[in-house]
C-alpha cells in the first residue's frame, strides 16, 4: 500500500474524509476495504443522536451488503410495505406496495432510524486497522499541492494539526466547508417549505399502524405518518403560512397534533421535535483537483421520496471505485472528472422527483387541491397513472458505452438488476454474495469465450469477475473453474436471462457501483466493448499481456 505520493513526499493517509455522517462512513468503509489508509475528521465529539432519514431503498441495501454489513443493516431495518396517500376525507389518492424485493434483489423500501444505522456503519469502518476516526476535530483550512492536499484540523480541545492526504472528500453536510473551498456555484430550485418533525416511541409496540406509511394530503395540514424503523414512528407536519416556526416547534404543539392518533405523554415518548426547511439544490461542481464532495455537501432535496441519504450513498459507490483505480495507479485522475457529470444528472432526477411529490403533497390552495384529488381519484390509486411521468434515473455522461453519436448504448448508465444465482460449489444466493463485487463481465452462451489474452490481462488488472451465465437447471460444476479464470453461475430465478432478453444483450459489463457500462449484442462485439471500457477508464496495464 502506498505510503507516499507518487512524487515521493510522505502523506498521513491516502484519503481524508471530512464529516462522519452516513456518507462519510460509507465511503470510509468502501475505501478501507480496498486497503487504503483513511483518516476521518468529524467536528462533533459524539455521534448525532437524533433520527433524520427513515427510508432507504434496495439499491442502497445492495451497497451496504457490498460494504460487508448487509445483514447488520437489515437487522435494524424493516421492510416498509404499503405507502398510501389520502386526501382530507381519507380517500386513497395513491397506493404504493413496496413489500417485495426491488431491482437490486433486496427489499424495495426499508424503514430505519439513522443513529442506529450510523452505529453499524461506524463499527464496520473502525474495524479496519487503516482507518483513523478523529471525533471532535474540524477541517478548518485546506491547501492543495500537485501531489497532495494539506488540511488544517482544529480540535475541540483547542489543538491544531496539519494532515496531508492524497485526496480529500468533503462529506461534511449541507453547510459544507469543503464545498465552500471548491467555490462552486449552486443550482437552487427555490423549493422551501418548513416542516415540523416529530419522532415518537409509542409504549404499545403491538399497535397496528394502518396504512403502515401514510401521506395525508389535507390542505388544512399536509402531514406525513410513517415508520421510523423498528419501535419508532415519525410524524411530519407542514408549517402553514400564518404560523411561525416558534408556534410550531414546541412540545405543547407536538402533543396537540399527535392527539389525533390518541398519543399522549402517558402512552408515548417524544424523542424530539424540530423544524427542518426542505430545500432542493445541488452544487454545480463536485470536484476540483484533489478535492471532492459527496452527500448533502453536494445536494439537498425534500425528503418526500426518502432519497437524500440514498443519493449520498450512491455518490460513495460511484466515487470509491474511481478513487481505487486512481490511488493504485491503474488509471489517471481524469477518471474523477466524470464523477460530477454522472452523479449530477442522476441527482437532478431524484431532486426533480422529490420536488414533484412535494408539489403534490404541499398543496394548500383549495382549487388546486380539488383538481389534484379529481385526477388521482380517477386513477384509482395507481401511481403510474396519477403521477406525472418521471424518467428513469440514468447516469449523466461518463464511463459509459456510447453509440457513434455519443448517446448511451442500450441501457448503459442504468442500474443493473441483481438475481439469485448458484455457483459451482452449489452455493445459492444473490449474485454479489456468490460471486463477489467489482467490475463484472457477464455473458451467456459462448459470448465471452473468445476474449484474447490482452483483454484478459486488463480484466485481471481491474479485478473483474468474468462470469458465464447458465440456465437455472444447468450443472454449473461442469463448466466452472475454466483455466482462463472464467466463473460460471446458474441463473436460479431467471432474472438475468429475462433482463438480457429485454435489453438485447448477449454480454454486459457492470461497474462496481452496479450501473451498466454497456453491452454486446453478440459475441463478436465483446472485444470492442472491452476495448471501449479500458479506453474510457484510461486503464494503465501493469501486468504483462
Ligand atoms: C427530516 C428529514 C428526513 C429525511 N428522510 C430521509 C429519508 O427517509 N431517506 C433518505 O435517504 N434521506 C433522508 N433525509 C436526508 C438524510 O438525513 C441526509 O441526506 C443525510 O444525513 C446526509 O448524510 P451526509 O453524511 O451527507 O451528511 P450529514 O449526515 O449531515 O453529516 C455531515 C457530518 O459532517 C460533519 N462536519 C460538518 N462540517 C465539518 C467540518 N468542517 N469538519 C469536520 N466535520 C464536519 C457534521 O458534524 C456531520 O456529522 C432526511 C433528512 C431530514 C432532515
Amino acid at each position: 500500500m502506498p505510503e507516499a505520493t507518487p512524487a515521493g513526499r510522505p502523506v498521513d493517509c491516502d484519503v481524508l474524509v471530512v464529516g462522519y455522517g452516513p456518507v462519510g462512513q460509507t465511503l470510509t468503509i468502501l475505501l478501507a476495504q480496498c486497503g487504503y489508509r483513511v483518516t476521518v475528521l468529524e467536528r462533533k465529539a459524539e455521534p448525532y443522536p437524533r433520527p433524520r432519514a427513515v427510508h432507504y431503498d434496495d439499491e442502497i441495501a445492495r451497497v451496504f451488503a457490498a460494504a460487508g454489513i448487509g445483514d447488520q443493516v437489515a437487522a435494524i431495518s424493516m421492510p416498509s410495505g404499503e405507502y398510501d396517500w389520502q386526501n382530507a376525507d381519507g380517500r386513497t389518492l395513491l397506493h404504493f406496495d413496496w413489500g417485495a424485493a426491488g431491482l437490486s434483489g433486496w427489499p424495495a423500501s426499508n424503514m430505519f432510524a439513522q443513529p442506529r444505522l450510523e452505529a453499524v456503519l461506524a463499527a464496520r469502518a473502525e474495524s479496519f486497522p487503516t482507518v483513523r476516526v478523529r471525533r471532535g476535530w474540524q477541517a478548518a483550512g485546506l491547501t492543495e499541492h500537485d501531489d497532495r492536499v494539506e488540511v488544517t484540523a482544529t480540535g475541540l480541545d483547542g489543538g491544531s494539526e496539519v494532515i496531508a492526504a492524497r485526496y480529500v472528500v468533503g462529506c461534511d453536510g449541507a453547510n459544507s466547508f469543503v464545498r465552500e473551498w471548491l467555490g462552486t456555484g449552486l443550482t437552487d430550485l427555490g423549493f422551501f417549505y418548513d416542516w415540523l418533525i416529530l419522532d415518537v416511541v409509542p409504549h404499545d409496540q403491538e399497535r397496528e399502524w394502518k396504512p403502515f406509511n401514510l401521506q395525508i394530503c389535507d390542505p388544512v395540514r399536509p402531514t406525513t405518518v410513517v415508520s421510523g424503523g423498528p419501535g419508532r414512528r415519525r410524524w411530519e407536519f407542514m408549517r402553514l403560512p400564518h404560523e411561525t416556526i416558534e408556534q410550531l416547534n414546541n412540545e405543547e404543539t407536538a402533543w396537540r397534533l399527535l392527539a389525533r392518533w390518541e398519543l399522549t405523554p402517558d402512552n408515548a415518548d417524544l424523542e424530539r421535535h424540530t423544524v427542518y426547511t426542505f430545500q432542493a439544490r445541488w452544487a454545480d461542481a463536485w470536484r476540483r483537483g484533489r478535492v471532492v464532495i459527496a452527500g448533502d455537501a453536494a445536494h439537498l432535496m425534500p425528503p418526500f421520496a426518502g432519497q437524500g441519504m440514498c443519493s449520498g450513498i450512491r455518490d460513495c459507490a460511484n466515487l470509491a471505485w474511481r478513487l481505487d483505480l486512481v490511488l493504485s495507479g491503474r488509471a489517471g485522475d481524469a477518471l474523477l472528472d466524470t464523477y460530477t457529470s454522472e452523479r449530477s444528472a442522476h441527482i437532478q432526477n431524484a431532486i426533480g422527483m422529490s420536488v414533484e411529490l412535494g408539489n403534490v403533497i404541499c398543496l394548500t390552495d383549495p382549487a388546486a387541491v380539488a383538481a389534484r384529488d379529481e385526477v388521482m381519484l380517477k386513477a384509482e390509486g395507481r401511481p403510474e397513472v396519477a403521477l406525472p411521468p418521471i424518467p428513469p434515473p440514468v447516469l449523466g455522461p461518463g464511463v459509459l458505452s456510447v453509440t457513434a453519436d455519443g448517446a448511451p448504448f442500450g441501457v448503459a448508465g442504468q442500474l443493473s438488476p441483481q438475481g439469485l444465482v448458484r455457483s459451482a460449489a452449489g452455493t445459492t444466493g444473490l449474485f454479489d454474495q456468490v460471486t463477489g463485487t467489482g467490475f463484472v463481465l457477464l455473458g451467456r452462451g459462448e459470448s465471452i469465450k473468445n476474449i484474447d489474452e490482452s483483454a484478459r490481462a486488463s480484466l485481471a488488472e481491474l479485478g473483474a469477475h468474468v462470469v458465464r451465465l447458465l440456465p437455472a437447471d444447468a450443472e454449473v460444476a461442469d463448466v466452472a473453474e475454466a483455466a482462463d479464470g472464467t466463473e460460471a453461475v446458474a441463473d436460479v430465478d431467471g432474472r438475468y436471462q429475462q433482463w438480457l432478453d429485454a435489453v438485447g444483450y448477449e454480454a454486459v459489463v457492470i461497474r462496481p457501483d452496479f450501473y451498466v457500462f454497456g453491452g454486446a449484442t453478440s459475441a463478436a462485439e465483446v472485444p470492442a466493448l472491452l476495448g471501449e471500457l479500458f479506453g474510457q477508464l484510461g486503464l494503465v496495464t501493469t501486468t504483462a499481456s
